[in-house]
């Protein structure tokens, strides 16, 4: 089955175990020269296979190291017939060499997604479909997969990719930077950040390693704005279980950005999200919560969006009454009343394509949650977050999956609960919270 929302994404006949990625950028005239090797398995006999891949120009194809009997690439899809067929259950790689100046993925909805050309280096944002903008992929969220990422660019560049640095080699005038992400990643969350960014730790991170790469003239802001991401890790920690990866990276890019986009391990704000005076602390709260919800346990697809964009919203809330703000409650409150002004036409469990970044799905999907601690009580709300970020740590979740759970949790049917937030389009009252609240949430 492929995805619903991006059917021509994807290829079911296969699942990818690793990608390979060799590139080289060079940022002046933004050309980009790739090697990727996919290794991965058939799922079933395969005659032929497809993968995603924009508009570049295509050096080679092989599979299993011998030139297959066809190959075509169109339409950013490339075709490729093996010289035998792979039986259901083959180990194969599949190694392509392109070139050329990455084109993003335009979309109505939400402008360019993937590689994108900065006036002094790149970025990378490729939710949702974005990522064949810049290698080839299987790009659907359900097959994920580990990463070896290895980017040359000129010496006074620096380059951040997803996981942990496991190389850096200087030649005459580039710089080889190499990151291995071991935990299984969508194809949306790689990334690959270029710029004249300064590397700096963030102090007093405690157990994750949280560094930065942030334009120079920019880190006296950034100190400043980022100086409570250690306390929202702790209490993310405390309410969602153990961070799900090694370390946890933030990029600020030289220019704006509408909102912050969130990668495995890493997140990217533009300039106007570090003003000095923590104006976009939210962010980086729902950047940070992200992390579980969305990169750990990815959507299997598209439509179960909101178990990223509710949850990482109902986690603003929960940071907010942390830091002495408005309480999760108070903000729960001002939400409904906002909706209740909006049409109400939209099913969040399934808001269509065109609407799955709606802030109706993130203030609706963050409401579902607040209704849902109303009903179970705080201590079984956070064992049911506890327990679904471990039971689908680094895999993929569905809301089926999630309103089952729940109901584990439960001492009488969530039906109507979830049937009304999530299925119907009618906004429901919001009910109290049955008592108070323990001070950590
Ligand atoms: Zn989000």
């Amino acid at each position: 089955m492929s995805d619903s929302y991006f059917p021509l994404h994807g290829d079911d006949g296969y699942a990818v175990t690793a990608y390979d990625l060799e590139l080289a950028y060079v940022p002046h005239t933004g050309r980009l020269a790739g090697r990727a090797t996919v290794h991965a398995v058939a799922r079933r006999d395969l005659i032929a296979l497809r993968l995603d891949l924009g508009r570049f120009k295509l050096h080679k194809v092989l599979v299993d190291g011998r030139r297959p009997a066809a190959w075509r690439h169109r339409a950013d899809k490339l075709h490729i017939t093996p010289s035998a067929v792979l039986p259901a259950g083959t180990v194969f790689a599949v190694e392509v060499r392109y070139a050329g100046v990455p084109h993003p993925v335009r979309t109505r909805e939400w402008g360019e997604l993937g590689w994108e050309q900065l006036a002094e280096g790149a970025l990378v944002a490729s939710q949702p479909h974005g990522a064949p903008s810049w290698f080839p992929c299987n790009d659907r969220p359900d097959d994920k997969a580990v990463y070896r990422i290895a980017v040359t660019a000129p010496t006074p560049y620096a380059v951040v990719a997803n996981g942990t640095l496991t190389s850096r080699t200087a030649g005459a005038s580039t710089t080889t930077w190499v990151y291995e992400e071991p935990a299984p990643m969508a194809t949306y969350l790689a990334t690959v950040q270029i710029g004249p960014y300064e590397r700096v730790e963030l102090a007093h991170a405690g157990p994750v390693p949280q560094s930065a790469a942030v334009p120079p003239a920019l880190l006296g802001r950034f100190a400043h704005d980022f100086a409570r991401q250690p306390l929202m890790m702790d209490l993310f920690t405390d309410l969602f279980g153990p961070y799900p990866f090694d370390r946890y990276a933030v990029v600020v890019v030289d220019e704006e950005l509408d909102v912050p986009v969130e990668a495995q391990g890493l997140s990217v704000f533009g300039a106007n999200h570090v003003d000095g005076r923590r104006g976009s602390e939210r962010l980086v709260a729902h950047e940070l919560a992200h992390q579980w919800f969305g990169n750990s346990l990815t959507v299997a697809d598209w439509r179960h969006i909101w178990l990223n964009e509710g949850f990482a919203k109902y986690a603003e809330w929960l940071w907010s009454q942390e830091r002495g703000g408005p309480s999760a409650a108070a903000l729960a409150a001002r939400s409904r009343s906002r909706l209740a002004l909006l049409p109400q036409d939209l099913r969040i469990a399934d808001p269509g394509a065109a609407r799955m970044f709606d802030d109706r799905v993130y203030e609706r999907g963050a409401l579902t949650l607040h209704a849902l601690r109303c009903e179970l009580g705080t201590i079984a709300f956070t064992a049911l977050l506890r327990e679904w970020a471990q039971r689908h740590r680094h895999g993929v979740v569905t809301t089926e999956g999630f309103t089952a759970l729940a109901a584990h949790h439960a001492s009488r049917s969530l039906d109507g609960l979830f049937g009304a937030w999530l299925y119907e389009p009618a906004l429901p009252e919001l009910p109290g919270l049955p008592e108070r609240p323990p001070p950590f949430i």
